[in-house]
C-alpha cells in the first residue's frame, strides 16, 4: 500500500501524569485517513497532523448513520517492544460492520499495517505505567453529500489513538448492573453484532437512567423475548454457575467479542468447562437463590475483565462472590493482560509485534 506521510509541524506536550489518563479525552499528534470513491475504491492512504475532518453538511453519516468503528490496544512489553492484541480479529469484524451497513470492505491486511505505521510513529505516546495502554480508534464514515436513504458513493476510513490509564478508577473493583428490561439494545436480524454507532445512541438512555442508579452499566435482555441474557453495556457476559463458564452464544443480536473469544479459548486450555448457549436471566437468579451463581464478569478491549458484584433484576440484588472479584475472573485477568503486556507467554500467536 502507497501511504503518503505528513508530519506535524509542532508535537502536543505528553501526558505527564500517567496516573490520571483515564479514557479516551486525549489524542496524539497523527491520525490515519483514506477515502474511498465509487469507481475508484480505497485510496490516498495518509498519516496526517490530527486535526478536524471536513465534510459536507449534507454527508449521509450526519443523517444516516453509515458509521461503524473498532476498538483495539497497543502495548509495551517490558523489554521494550510494542505490540497490538489480535488486530486481524478486529480487522475482520470492521469488515463484518461494513458489509451490515453497505460499507465497501477495506483490505484487512493493508489496514492493520496502516494501523502499525502509526502506532510505530506515535510510539512515544504508549504510556509506561502498569495497566496503561495505547487506545486505537478506526473507523469509517460515509462522506457523499446526498439527502436520499441511499448508501454513500464515498467514504473515509480513520485511524486515531488515544492514550489510556486503567479503565475503572478503583481497578478491578467488582461493578453494580442493573438488568435492563424497559429498553432493548438490538434484535435479531438487526444491527447488534455490528460496531456501528447507532447501537450506541440507542443505548445512551438506558446507560443514562443506570448511573443515576448508582449503577455503572446495564445488562441487556433480548429484544424478542426479553428474558435471555445479551451483553453488558459494551461488554460481553459471562457467568459462573456451579463450576461451569456459561456465556450467552453468538444470536446476531450480540457483539462477538475479541476478548470473549479469547476468554472461551483459554478456559478450553485450562479444562474449565465452558459452554456458549441460550441464558434466561431466571436461570441466573435461581442459580443465585440456589447458592450456585460464583462469579459473573464482562468482558470487552477497554477493562480486558470486569468483574460484576452486584446484579439487580426484579427488586432482587444478587451481590455476587460477597461483592469480591472471584477466583476464574481473576486468573482471566492476569492471564490475558499478562499476554497482551508481554509478561506472559503467548502460546496462541495473539500478539502482533510492530
Ligand atoms: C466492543 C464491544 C464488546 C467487546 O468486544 P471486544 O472485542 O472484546 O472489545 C462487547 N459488546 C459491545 C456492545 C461492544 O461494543
Amino acid at each position: 500500500m502507497d501511504l503518503r506521510i505528513e508530519l506535524a509541524k509542532t508535537l502536543k506536550p505528553k501526558p505527564r501524569d500517567e496516573g490520571a489518563l483515564g479514557f479516551g479525552r486525549i489524542f496524539t499528534d497523527h491520525m490515519f485517513s483514506m477515502d474511498y470513491d465509487e469507481g475508484q475504491g480505497w485510496h490516498d492512504a495518509r498519516i496526517i497532523p490530527y486535526g478536524p475532518i471536513s465534510l459536507d453538511p449534507a454527508a449521509t453519516c450526519l443523517h444516516y448513520g453509515q458509521l461503524v468503528f473498532e476498538g483495539l490496544k497497543a502495548y509495551r512489553t517490558p523489554d521494550g517492544k510494542v505490540v497490538m492484541f489480535r488486530p486481524d480479529q478486529n480487522m475482520q469484524r470492521l469488515n463484518d460492520s461494513n458489509e451490515r451497513l453497505c460499507i465497501p470492505k477495506l483490505d484487512e491486511k493493508d489496514a492493520t499495517e496502516a494501523i502499525a505505521k502509526l502506532v510505530e510513529l506515535e510510539k512515544d505516546w504508549i504510556p509506561r505505567a502498569p495497566g496503561t495502554s495505547l487506545y486505537i480508534r478506526p473507523y469509517v464514515l460515509s462522506t457523499e453529500a446526498f439527502l436520499g436513504v441511499h448508501p454513500s458513493g464515498s467514504y473515509l476510513f480513520a485511524v486515531i489513538l488515544s492514550p489510556v490509564g486503567p479503565y475503572y478508577k478503583e481497578g478491578l473493583a467488582p461493578i453494580k448492573i442493573y438488568v435492563e428490561d424497559n429498553y432493548v439494545r438490538s434484535v435479531r436480524g438487526g444491527t447488534g453484532f455490528t460496531k456501528c454507532a447507532g447501537n450506541y445512541a440507542a443505548s445512551l438512555r438506558s446507560q443514562v437512567e443506570a448511573e443515576a442508579q448508582g449503577f455503572s452499566q446495564v445488562l441487556w435482555l433480548d429484544g424478542v423475548d426479553r428474558k435471555y441474557v445479551e451483553e453488558v453495556g459494551s461488554m460481553n457476559v459471562f457467568f459462573v454457575v456451579d463450576g461451569e463458564v456459561v456465556t450467552p452464544e453468538l444470536n446476531g443480536s450480540i457483539l462477538s467479542g475479541v476478548t470473549r473469544r479469547s476468554v472461551i479459548q483459554i478456559l478450553k486450555d485450562w479444562n474449565i468447562p465452558v459452554s456458549e448457549r441460550r441464558i434466561g436471566i431466571d436461570e441466573i437468579a435461581q442459580a443465585y437463590k440456589d447458592g450456585k451463581l460464583q462469579e459473573a464478569f464482562g468482558t470487552g478491549t477497554a477493562a480486558v475483565i470486569s468483574p460484576i458484584g452486584t446484579l439487580r433484576y426484579n427488586g432482587l440484588d444478587m451481590q455476587i462472590n460477597s461483592g469480591e472479584i472471584g477466583e476464574i475472573s481473576q486468573k482471566l485477568y492476569d492471564e490475558i493482560s499478562g499476554i497482551q503486556t508481554g509478561t506472559r507467554k503467548d502460546r496462541y500467536g495473539w500478539v502482533y509485534e510492530i
